[in-house]
């Protein structure tokens, strides 16, 4: 693996709350690497300058996460995306090659469907509510579609509809959407009749945050997937643990797009240790940074 004296790193804005680092310093650590990864905090008039400075043949940089709310916009600087990430629209991992090509990769959507595998639960078939329509829903969204395992049905409710319009208007140029039907209102969702609810919004990030739905609708067949994972059990999966639902939040996706993520740096496979020690220090990461 060439990445001696290697720079890798986060890209978004806000960043400073990342766990990335953590995870891919543990790698780097694991495997005798010398290579450090970085927070990068980037203001959107400092993009163009940022990329410019990416292709130069000095750059120490070789490969980047990208996070909120960059993850569509960095598509213009690279010269190659995977055809998932083209499908989806997206890109949340970007390998620099030695001749300074950047090539642009989605690994939130695999990692969503890693996740679900890890918790045996097999989309087929299966009746899906989603809330919200943001860079998250949008992977989320898109990989449902795309699955050979296909949804009964996928509905989706977004508190601001005109976004939620743009989004499927986008994702129906490249994908058969025809599953996945838009509601006005989160009584549409029909969460009773649901077996997996996957909340996509930030709501529950932060304190005082609202559950979002009514507790009566969450029930013991349901599967409640919240992408936030920071605090571990959000009102909503408080609300749906209550109710005896099965609950998940998003830290198990975190890891899986970090290690998919990190592969496509490496080109290689990463070894059962060295994941084990990237969850380890994922798990620790959030513990210690734990919002009540
Ligand atoms: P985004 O593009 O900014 O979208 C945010 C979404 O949240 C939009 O649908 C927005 O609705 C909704 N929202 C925000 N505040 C709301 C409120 N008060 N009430 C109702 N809806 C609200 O962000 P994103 O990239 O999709 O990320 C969303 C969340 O997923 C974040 O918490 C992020 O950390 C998490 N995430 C986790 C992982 C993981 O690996 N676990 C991966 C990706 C993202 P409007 O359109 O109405 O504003």
């Amino acid at each position: 693996m060439d990445v001696q004296s290697a720079v890798y790193g986060i890209i978004g804005y806000p960043v400073a709350h990342s766990l990335s680092p953590l995870m891919h310093n543990a790698a780097f650590k694991e495997l005798g690497v010398d290579a450090v990864y970085k927070l990068f905090p980037l203001k959107e008039n400092e993009l163009d300058g940022f990329f410019a400075q990416l292709r130069e043949p000095s750059s120490p940089i070789f490969g980047l996460n990208v996070t909120v709310p960059y993850k569509e916009r960095v598509i213009k600087y690279l010269g190659n995306i995977t055809p998932l990430a083209q499908k989806i629209m997206a890109v949340n991992t970007i390998v620099i090659t030695k001749e300074r090509k950047l090539i642009g990769y989605n690994t939130d959507a695999p990692a969503f469907l890693s996740h679900l595998v890890e918790l045996k639960f097999n989309t087929r078939d299966k009746k899906i509510a989603i809330l919200g329509s943001g860079g998250a829903a949008r992977a989320i969204l898109a990989i449902l579609c795309m699955i050979p395992e296909r949804p009964d049905s996928i509905k989706i409710y977004n508190r601001t509809p005109e976004r939620l319009d743009i989004l499927l208007e986008d994702l129906r140029t490249r994908i058969d959407i025809s599953i996945v039907e838009p509601v006005r209102s989160i009584d549409d969702l029909d969460i009773p009749g649901a077996d997996l609810l996957i909340n996509t919004t930030s709501v529950g990030l932060k304190p005082g945050d609202p559950g979002l739905v009514d507790e009566e609708l969450l029930h013991r067949k349901l599967l409640v997937y919240d992408l936030v994972y920071n605090p571990p059990l959000t009102p909503l999966l408080k609300m749906a643990q209550k109710r005896g639902a099965h609950v998940a939040n998003g830290l198990s996706m975190l890891y899986y797009q970090g290690v998919l993520a990190f592969q496509h740096w490496a080109n290689v496979q990463l070894d059962d240790d060295v994941k084990l020690k990237m969850r380890q220090a994922l798990e620790k990461g959030a513990s210690q940074s734990v919002r009540k």
